[in-house]
């Protein structure tokens, strides 16, 4: 249709929502489905939280509030970033909005002109290609290997980039890998952006949920030359348990600050108010929500690791964060998508197929559902994969 823009008509549909679609029409009727393609946590959000949210429409929280968000949570953002991340903002330079994708894509149209390339490490999350794309900008790639866990090296970083390089997207905690870069890493890859001032967007959405001796690092932190180069993005979607709040935000160098600020206020002109209210809460609340949370979904990542490893024709790097696996299923020579297909419509198992990360040879598991569920889910995919 000649009415559709060429920016969007570049852009490809969500692969993930596909496969969601297909499970839930199955489920509608009335069969039984193993799901482990989720992207959430499955349980609800703190009650904490919820009654600083109700409090707030009660008092009568209902009204815009500035572009980047009320001033308490922003105070509180500039805070919590400083005593977790060591990343030192002042609280105007932190926009909150509609949960970290739009933190993604203002940081991303903030500095993404027509045919700029943004480097992006694959297997990616699903709408980073997508976003620069309807920033106008060209994504450029990076296909990581198992053998370096499933992250960039310096190396290839440096192959990728053109004269046209204008930023990199790092995500880490990563989904659908769970790689978790480590302080090293980071150094040697903001070396290589600094030489060139590239922008690093360090999508950082899943750092509390980092297992055994990992830790989370902020790439911001470690210099004052990344801190003045990198859009640090974060939210409460993924360790608060808050995806339907739609509550994320990006922490920025005063000048992107103020850009991100400008299209915050032409655009969703600021995220739901009441919302900000139990994201305050949330920080200022107990945190034990969140280790309880991560020490579950330890337990889970264990239990799928071990069921994994026993398997003859897939393979498995194990991940460090977040709550996905990522399975090399290239053994059994089929492509990602039909192999979900039949795993989902024969042994009624929910997955979601690499090619939506921009990896047609593997699939990505979750395991932010229940052990029973992971048990039964495992059980199937093992025969599928004996049987194939
Ligand atoms: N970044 C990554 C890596 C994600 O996995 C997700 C959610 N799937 C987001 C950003 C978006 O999070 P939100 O729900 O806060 O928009």
């Amino acid at each position: 249709m000649d009415s559709i823009s060429s920016r969007i008509a570049k852009v490809s549909p969500s692969l993930t929502l596909a496969v969601t679609a297909q499970a839930k029409a199955m489920i509608a009727k009335g069969e039984e489905v193993y799901a482990l393609a989720g992207g959430e946590p499955e349980v609800d959000t703190p009650e904490f939280i919820k009654e600083a949210a109700i409090r707030a429409l009660h008092d009568g929280r209902t009204k815009y509030t500035p572009a980047g968000g009320i001033p308490e949570l922003r105070e509180a953002l500039a805070a919590k970033l400083l005593v977790d991340n060591k990343l030192q903002y002042a609280p105007g330079q932190i926009c909150v909005t509609a949960g970290a994708k739009m933190a993604c894509f203002n940081a991303i149209l903030a500095v993404v002109e027509e045919g700029d390339e943004v480097i992006i490490p694959s297997p990616y999350w699903v709408s980073y290609p997508e976003m620069v794309r309807l920033a106008g900008g060209v994504p450029v790639i990076v296909e990581t290997k198992e053998s370096t866990g499933w992250k960039m090296t310096p190396e290839q970083f440096e192959e990728a980039m053109t004269p046209a390089t204008k930023m990199v997207i790092l995500n880490t905690p990563g989904n659908p890998t769970g790689a978790v870069y480590t302080e090293e890493e980071l150094r040697a890859i903001g070396d290589v952006a600094l030489g060139e001032d590239i922008v690093i967007l360090s999508d950082e959405i899943y750092e509390k949920l980092v297992y055994g001796e990992t830790r989370h690092v902020s790439i911001a932190s470690l210099s004052e030359e990344l801190h003045n180069l990198t859009i640090t993005v974060n939210g409460f979607s993924k360790c608060y348990s808050m995806t339907g709040w739609r509550l994320g935000y990006t922490a920025a160098p005063k000048p992107l600050a103020e850009a991100i600020d400008k299209i915050q206020n032409h655009t969703v002109s600021n995220a739901n108010t009441f919302s900000q209210y139990g994201a305050l809460a949330a920080l200022e609340g107990d945190q034990s929500f969140i280790e309880n949370l991560r020490g579950e979904y330890d337990v889970r990542r264990q239990f799928v690791l071990s069921r994994l490893k026993a398997i003859n024709n897939v393979r498995v790097v194990e991940p460090q964060g977040a709550f996905y696996f990522f399975v090399y299923t290239g053994q059994m020579g089929l492509k990602s998508m039909n192999l979900c297909d039949k795993l989902l419509s024969r042994y009624k198992v929910a997955s979601v197929p690499g090619i939506a990360f921009g990896y047609d040879e593997g699939i990505r598991l979750s395991y932010c559902t229940t052990l029973d569920i992971l048990h039964e889910g495992l059980t199937r995919f093992e025969q599928f994969c004996r049987e194939h």
